[in-house]
């Protein structure tokens, strides 16, 4: 801008300075002009009394330089009314040619006086004439060369030019001076505080604006950290992993639940996605999700099962982006996939008692059991039957607890229920010698009769049926740290260690055909662990091979 400026000023001072020079030589050269022709004329009417008081003698007097220095610069011409020359200061008439043409000498003769200017050919010169009648007929001309304006400019080029120079050098630092000064003020005008400046007033609308404009600013930041805080808010207190992700895949912003996916901090915000993950099918799924607008894969990290559902984010129909949501699903796998264990299971289990029932059945019909042999066919039926029975018991009853159905609740009698799930086994217990004894106190808590009814019978009958013959089962009611304790334990042949904690699992057997020869269906610890979990009660067991087992559930009277 300074420089702007100071080239406008500079232009303007040169050009006044040229029209400057241009007007004043015009005006001093007009002058002059004047002057001279009135010159000319006082001279011819002095020449012309010369001429007609002493003839040519005059005329030859004022010829002489010498004499008369003057001379030198004005021409007399004498010449007849015919146009021969009579006499000229500067050619000798013999060899001037005959004037009778000449424009001035026709009007001189035509009107008694007559003046002009006639332009040399190279436009240097010209000369200013005057002529005059005389009394006799004759015309006396004078005339004077001069130099044209053209050609005195010519002639003063060198002053004309260091004026000139001295004029553009003086132009050049006031303009520059002058550039600097009307430019200071706008170097320091404070743009923060507009209206606080004191600069010049034609600014002052300009000033106006900016300040309307830091104010609508300054609410869109406002409104802009708001929404910002906000987002953050949300997105730091979400379950799930969210990674916001520009369209050439660098991270714009990641949550703290992704960054513990992911195992990575807020540093890598601005770096490509590789950074935090270098997995293929993930990059893949984000790359089919920019072309395809969504995508989605399950990966697991850090031992856990995750799904990635990607978006494509578009603004103005343009690509801007990619959104990424991580869902812990781990549970939700587990779950799909114990069911499909349990589906597969379930009918291996239907399938085993009921080929066998058919397999007995259809000798019996066909008549190819002999008829000593009919009642152990038919205890076969009996006994599978049974088993199936007590199958989709157990079936029903998981998949009741499974769904959270949940009966009456009611204060119940630990010690009594107890009691009375031992008194159903006991007649199984006396078969193999087993004593069979319930102890403790009468310790209430408040549940489901039914469930806990089945509970002591699972944990009764497993230790009858996984006892030695003569050997003992105490089943013990007390008061715990927390609320009441019921213990079942045996003297029988312990579990491994290594099958101790999948005894819970559903059809998790050690021995499958002790288990089988004894009626187990492979769902009583796990309707057992079902149980205790819906009397938010604790289950421990503990036991040594050969030694035997102690499975407590541990009520707390708070929960
Ligand atoms: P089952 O119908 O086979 O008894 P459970 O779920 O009740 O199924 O028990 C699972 C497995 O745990 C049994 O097959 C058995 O191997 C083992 N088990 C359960 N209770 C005892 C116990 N008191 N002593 C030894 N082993 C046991």
């Amino acid at each position: 801008m300074t420089k702007k400026i100071f080239h406008s000023i500079l232009l303007a001072a040169v050009f006044v300075l040229l029209a400057s020079l241009v007007i004043i030589m015009g005006c001093l050269y007009d002058y002059y002009r004047n002057v001279q022709e009135k010159q000319l004329r006082d001279e011819l009417h002095l020449a012309s009394y010369g001429v007609e008081t002493g003839g040519s003698g005059y005329l030859e007097q004022l010829a002489s330089p010498y004499r008369f220095p003057s001379v030198a610069d004005y021409r007399l011409t004498w010449i007849t009314a015919d146009g021969e020359v009579l006499f000229d200061t500067h050619v000798p008439a013999a060899e001037m040619e005959n004037h009778s043409d000449r424009v001035e000498v026709r009007e001189a003769l035509a009107e008694g006086e007559s003046e002009g200017v006639r332009y040399s050919q190279t436009l240097t010169e010209r000369t200013l004439y005057c002529a005059q009648r005389l009394s006799d007929g004759t015309v006396l001309r004078i005339s004077i060369s001069q130099l044209t304006v053209f050609a005195l400019a010519m002639g003063m080029l060198q002053p004309i030019l260091l004026t000139a120079i001295i004029a553009v050098i003086l132009s050049a630092l006031l303009a520059h001076r002058m550039a600097k000064s009307i430019v200071a003020p706008l170097n320091r005008l404070d743009l923060d505080r507009p209206l606080e400046n004191d600069a010049y007033e034609e600014l002052s609308p300009l000033l106006g604006r900016i300040h309307q404009q830091h104010r609508q600013i300054e609410a869109q930041l406002r409104e802009l950290r708001r929404k910002t805080e906000e987002f953050e808010q949300i997105t730091e207190n979400m379950n799930e992993g969210l990674v916001l992700l520009d369209g050439k895949g660098v991270i714009l912003s990641i949550n703290p639940a992704a960054q513990k996916i992911f195992h990575a901090d807020n540093s890598c915000v601005g770096q490509d996605f590789l950074v935090v993950d270098r997995n293929h099918e993930v990059s893949l799924a984000i790359q089919t999700a920019l072309k395809g607008g969504h995508s989605e894969i399950r990966a697991g990290r850090n031992g856990r099962e995750y799904q990635f559902d990607i978006s494509r984010i578009t603004a103005d129909s343009l690509t801007a982006g990619t959104v990424l949501l991580a869902f812990d699903v781990t549970e939700q796998a587990t779950a799909e996939r114990s069911r499909r264990e349990f589906t597969a299971n379930v009918s291996h289990e239907l399938k085993t008692p009921l080929q066998s029932i058919m397999g007995s059945a259809e000798l019996l019909e066909n008549g190819l059991v002999k008829q000593e042999d009919v009642p152990q066919f038919v205890g076969v039926i009996r006994t599978e039957a049974a088993r199936l029975v007590r199958l989709v018991e157990d079936i029903i009853h998981l998949s009741q607890l499974d769904e959270g159905i949940a009966p009456a609740r009611e204060q119940i009698d630990l010690l009594e229920l107890a009691d009375s799930a031992a008194s159903a086994l006991r007649e199984r217990a006396e078969e193999r010698h087993i004593d069979l004894s319930v102890s403790g106190e009468n310790l209430m808590v408040d549940g489901v009769r039914s469930f806990l009814y089945e509970m002591f019978y699972n944990l009764i009958d497993n230790a009858i049926k996984y006892n030695l013959d003569g050997g003992k089962v105490e089943a013990v009611v007390l008061a715990g740290d927390t609320g009441a304790t019921v213990s079942v334990k045996d003297t029988g042949i312990g579990i491994p260690p290594e099958y101790q904690a999948r005894v819970f699992e559903r059809f998790f057997r050690v021995d499958k055909s002790r288990s089988k020869a004894s009626g187990g269906t492979g769902l009583g610890l796990s309707i057992v662990k079902h149980i205790a979990q819906y009397h938010h009660a604790d289950l421990n067991l503990h036991s040594t091979v050969g030694e035997g087992t102690n499975i407590s559930v541990a009520f707390s009277a708070d929960k």
